[in-house]
Protein backbone atom coordinates (compact mmCIF):
# COMPACT_ATOMS: atom_id res chain seq x y z
CA UNK A 1 0.00 0.00 0.00
CA UNK A 2 1.58 3.21 -0.82
CA UNK A 3 2.00 5.54 2.30
CA UNK A 4 1.64 9.34 2.74
CA UNK A 5 5.62 9.28 2.89
CA UNK A 6 5.91 7.97 -0.37
CA UNK A 7 3.30 10.40 -1.58
CA UNK A 8 4.69 13.47 0.16
CA UNK A 9 8.50 12.37 -1.56
CA UNK A 10 6.76 12.89 -5.07
CA UNK A 11 5.28 16.06 -4.47
CA UNK A 12 8.10 18.97 -5.73
CA UNK A 13 8.72 21.91 -4.37
CA UNK A 14 9.31 24.84 -6.78
CA UNK A 15 10.39 28.02 -5.13
CA UNK A 16 9.27 31.55 -6.60
CA UNK A 17 5.85 30.12 -8.40
CA UNK A 18 3.37 31.62 -9.57
CA UNK A 19 5.39 34.57 -8.00
CA UNK A 20 8.76 35.26 -6.05
CA UNK A 21 8.38 34.30 -2.35
CA UNK A 22 5.75 31.74 -2.90
CA UNK A 23 6.80 28.18 -2.07
CA UNK A 24 4.55 25.82 -4.77
CA UNK A 25 3.60 22.54 -4.27
CA UNK A 26 4.13 20.68 -7.54
CA UNK A 27 2.41 17.75 -7.49
CA UNK A 28 2.70 16.70 -11.20
CA UNK A 29 5.14 14.09 -10.37
CA UNK A 30 2.98 12.41 -8.14
CA UNK A 31 -0.08 12.73 -10.75
CA UNK A 32 2.24 10.62 -13.23
CA UNK A 33 3.34 7.88 -11.07
CA UNK A 34 0.80 4.93 -12.09
CA UNK A 35 0.74 3.38 -8.05
CA UNK A 36 1.03 7.30 -6.48
CA UNK A 37 -1.69 8.41 -8.22
CA UNK A 38 -3.83 5.21 -7.14
CA UNK A 39 -2.62 5.28 -3.70
CA UNK A 40 -3.97 8.83 -3.18
CA UNK A 41 -6.80 8.57 -3.91
CA UNK A 42 -7.30 5.08 -2.08
CA UNK A 43 -6.39 7.18 0.73
CA UNK A 44 -8.41 10.12 0.26
CA UNK A 45 -11.44 7.85 0.03
CA UNK A 46 -10.90 5.62 2.54
CA UNK A 47 -13.27 4.53 4.79
CA UNK A 48 -16.24 5.28 2.63
CA UNK A 49 -17.70 2.54 0.39
CA UNK A 50 -19.63 2.33 -3.19
CA UNK A 51 -23.33 3.63 -1.55
CA UNK A 52 -22.30 5.55 1.06
CA UNK A 53 -21.61 8.63 -0.59
CA UNK A 54 -24.02 10.56 -3.54
CA UNK A 55 -21.63 13.19 -5.13
CA UNK A 56 -17.57 14.34 -5.22
CA UNK A 57 -17.38 18.27 -5.19
CA UNK A 58 -14.16 19.16 -6.75
CA UNK A 59 -12.76 22.88 -6.68
CA UNK A 60 -11.57 23.96 -9.72
CA UNK A 61 -8.62 23.44 -11.17
CA UNK A 62 -6.50 20.66 -9.68
CA UNK A 63 -9.21 19.29 -7.12
CA UNK A 64 -11.28 18.04 -10.69
CA UNK A 65 -8.26 15.14 -10.63
CA UNK A 66 -9.05 13.76 -7.24
CA UNK A 67 -12.69 14.08 -7.07
CA UNK A 68 -13.08 12.91 -10.31
CA UNK A 69 -11.19 9.55 -9.87
CA UNK A 70 -13.18 9.34 -6.27
CA UNK A 71 -16.14 9.97 -7.65
CA UNK A 72 -15.13 6.75 -10.02
CA UNK A 73 -13.96 4.73 -7.39
CA UNK A 74 -17.40 5.34 -4.98
CA UNK A 75 -19.59 5.09 -7.85
CA UNK A 76 -20.96 8.62 -7.25
CA UNK A 77 -21.68 11.16 -9.50
CA UNK A 78 -18.66 14.66 -10.36
CA UNK A 79 -19.65 18.01 -9.57
CA UNK A 80 -17.08 20.73 -10.30
CA UNK A 81 -17.07 23.86 -8.33
CA UNK A 82 -15.37 26.60 -11.11
CA UNK A 83 -14.41 30.11 -10.88
CA UNK A 84 -17.14 32.35 -11.50
CA UNK A 85 -17.57 32.53 -15.23
CA UNK A 86 -16.90 29.14 -16.48
CA UNK A 87 -20.08 26.97 -15.61
CA UNK A 88 -22.80 27.61 -19.13
CA UNK A 89 -25.72 26.95 -17.06
CA UNK A 90 -27.50 28.86 -13.69
CA UNK A 91 -25.18 28.96 -10.90
CA UNK A 92 -24.55 29.89 -7.44
CA UNK A 93 -21.89 32.15 -6.59
CA UNK A 94 -19.90 32.54 -3.36
CA UNK A 95 -17.01 35.08 -3.30
CA UNK A 96 -14.63 34.93 -0.61
CA UNK A 97 -11.05 37.30 0.38
CA UNK A 98 -7.67 36.67 -0.46
CA UNK A 99 -4.82 38.11 0.43
CA UNK A 100 -5.06 40.36 -2.09
CA UNK A 101 -8.38 41.33 -3.34
CA UNK A 102 -11.76 38.32 -3.67
CA UNK A 103 -12.36 35.35 -5.45
CA UNK A 104 -15.76 34.19 -6.81
CA UNK A 105 -16.44 30.05 -7.63
CA UNK A 106 -19.74 29.50 -8.74
CA UNK A 107 -21.80 25.86 -8.87
CA UNK A 108 -24.79 24.81 -10.69
CA UNK A 109 -27.89 25.21 -9.55
CA UNK A 110 -29.02 21.99 -10.20
CA UNK A 111 -25.60 20.00 -9.13
CA UNK A 112 -26.64 18.31 -6.31
CA UNK A 113 -29.38 16.83 -5.07
CA UNK A 114 -31.01 18.32 -1.38
CA UNK A 115 -30.16 15.79 0.75
CA UNK A 116 -26.86 14.39 -0.81
CA UNK A 117 -24.20 13.01 0.77
CA UNK A 118 -21.04 14.60 -0.53
CA UNK A 119 -17.74 14.52 0.11
CA UNK A 120 -15.86 17.63 -1.17
CA UNK A 121 -11.65 17.60 -2.23
CA UNK A 122 -9.38 20.01 -3.70
CA UNK A 123 -5.49 19.14 -3.68
CA UNK A 124 -4.64 21.77 -0.94
CA UNK A 125 -5.78 23.55 1.99
CA UNK A 126 -4.00 26.85 2.58
CA UNK A 127 -5.84 29.25 4.71
CA UNK A 128 -9.47 27.57 3.89
CA UNK A 129 -11.42 30.59 2.13
CA UNK A 130 -11.78 28.42 -1.41
CA UNK A 131 -12.63 25.30 0.31
CA UNK A 132 -15.03 27.27 3.06
CA UNK A 133 -16.58 29.19 -0.22
CA UNK A 134 -17.21 25.53 -1.90
CA UNK A 135 -18.44 24.20 1.27
CA UNK A 136 -21.11 27.02 1.79
CA UNK A 137 -22.20 26.83 -2.21
CA UNK A 138 -23.01 22.86 -0.81
CA UNK A 139 -24.88 23.64 1.81
CA UNK A 140 -26.83 26.56 -0.38
CA UNK A 141 -28.20 23.37 -2.62
CA UNK A 142 -28.90 21.38 0.69
CA UNK A 143 -26.03 18.87 0.69
CA UNK A 144 -24.43 17.00 3.60
CA UNK A 145 -21.26 17.16 3.70
CA UNK A 146 -19.21 13.95 4.89
CA UNK A 147 -16.05 14.91 4.78
CA UNK A 148 -13.52 17.33 3.04
CA UNK A 149 -10.31 15.74 1.71
CA UNK A 150 -7.42 17.26 0.71
CA UNK A 151 -4.14 15.66 -0.82
CA UNK A 152 -1.85 18.53 1.17
CA UNK A 153 -2.70 20.91 4.09
CA UNK A 154 -0.17 23.67 5.17
CA UNK A 155 -1.19 23.80 8.88
CA UNK A 156 0.45 26.95 9.67
CA UNK A 157 -2.05 28.90 7.32
CA UNK A 158 -4.80 27.35 10.11
CA UNK A 159 -7.39 26.43 7.16
CA UNK A 160 -8.80 23.62 9.63
CA UNK A 161 -9.61 26.86 11.59
CA UNK A 162 -12.24 28.12 8.39
CA UNK A 163 -13.59 24.95 7.97
CA UNK A 164 -14.98 24.19 11.51
CA UNK A 165 -17.39 22.08 12.38
CA UNK A 166 -16.70 19.69 8.85
CA UNK A 167 -14.59 16.76 9.47
CA UNK A 168 -11.16 17.36 7.34
CA UNK A 169 -8.88 14.82 6.04
CA UNK A 170 -5.46 15.37 5.08
CA UNK A 171 -2.94 13.08 3.67
CA UNK A 172 0.24 15.07 3.55
CA UNK A 173 0.40 17.89 6.39
CA UNK A 174 3.45 20.89 6.17
P1 LIG B 1 -6.82 28.57 0.32
O1 LIG B 1 -8.14 29.08 -0.19
O2 LIG B 1 -5.98 29.66 0.89
O3 LIG B 1 -6.99 27.42 1.26
O4 LIG B 1 -6.00 28.07 -0.95
C1 LIG B 1 -6.26 26.82 -1.51
C2 LIG B 1 -6.30 26.89 -3.00
O5 LIG B 1 -5.12 27.49 -3.52
C3 LIG B 1 -6.41 25.51 -3.60
O6 LIG B 1 -7.44 25.49 -4.58
C4 LIG B 1 -5.04 25.22 -4.18
O7 LIG B 1 -5.13 24.56 -5.42
C5 LIG B 1 -4.39 26.58 -4.34
N1 LIG B 1 -2.98 26.62 -3.85
C6 LIG B 1 -2.45 27.47 -2.98
N2 LIG B 1 -1.14 27.25 -2.79
C7 LIG B 1 -0.83 26.22 -3.56
C8 LIG B 1 0.40 25.48 -3.79
O8 LIG B 1 1.48 25.73 -3.23
N3 LIG B 1 0.32 24.46 -4.66
C9 LIG B 1 -0.83 24.13 -5.27
N4 LIG B 1 -1.97 24.80 -5.09
C10 LIG B 1 -1.99 25.83 -4.24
Amino acid sequence: DVTPLEIQQAIRNVPDFPQPGIQFKDITPLLGDARLFAGSIDLLTEGFTPGQVDTVVGIDARGFIFAAAAAYRLRAGFVPVRKKGKLPYLTHEQTYQLEYGTNTIAIHVDAIRPGARVLLMDDLLATGGTAAAAAELVRKLGGQILQIAFLIELSHLQGRARLAGYPIRSIVVY
